[in-house]
């Protein structure tokens, strides 16, 4: 069973990976980095609950190119992500895994195996005195982008830009992923209403 706060069919390069592909926002994050964008995804009494099964099942349409765990921190939810990895690299599927963990701090067997079969690992806590909003994939510029499989060792980061998706959630508030320039934050705060 999988703990999640969120889980969508995403078209976003710079912030998710390569074509259309689900993204689970995992539940629960032991790190707690100061100034992370998403501290409602810490707590592990929150959140709802899918079967890898279930999982797998999202992932295996025609039209979708893999799965990105993103978080909350998905090494901690290691053998369940490992289980459903396994499963869909062989259809021809990739992976995208967010890790707050540098490589050397993964010790579970799982871990060091999600790790390794992952097409694309972004590894390191957030660390706000190293905020960099115009990275793919990165908040903060002591994060790494490793391309473990070896089938992404050509890909060429689209850094420079900042990327931001801004959703209505259906409490009526304003969710950013990605990690959006403050002075964007003001604009659509002026455009929508600050919620
Ligand atoms: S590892 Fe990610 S989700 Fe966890 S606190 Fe750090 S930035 Fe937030």
């Amino acid at each position: 069973m999988i703990k999640y706060a969120e889980i969508s069919t995403e078209e976003n390069e710079v912030l998710y990976g390569p074509g259309r592909r689900i993204v689970i926002w995992v539940q629960g994050c032991s790190l707690k980095c100061k100034g992370c964008t998403s501290p409602q995804f810490w707590d592990y009494d929150k959140g709802k609950e899918i079967t890898e099964e279930e999982l797998i099942e999202l992932c295996i349409c025609d039209d979708l190119e893999g799965i990105t765990f993103h978080g909350g921190e998905p090494m901690e939810q290691s053998d369940s992500l490992l289980y459903v990895a396994e499963r869909i690299l062989p259809k021809g599927k990739n992976v995208v895994c967010f890790t707050g963990y540098e490589v050397e701090e993964l010790k579970r067997s799982s871990q060091i195996a999600l790790a390794s079969i992952s097409d694309i690992l972004i590894t390191g806590r957030y660390e706000e005195s190293k905020r960099n909003v115009y990275l793919q994939f990165r908040g903060s510029t002591n994060q790494k982008v490793l391309f473990p499989s070896g089938n992404f060792t050509d890909y060429k980061l689209l850094d420079g830009q900042n990327v931001s998706a801004i959703k209505i959630s259906n409490d009526g508030d304003l969710v950013y992923n990605g990690f959006i320039d403050p002075n964007m934050v003001d604009l659509i705060k002026s455009i929508v209403g600050d919620n």
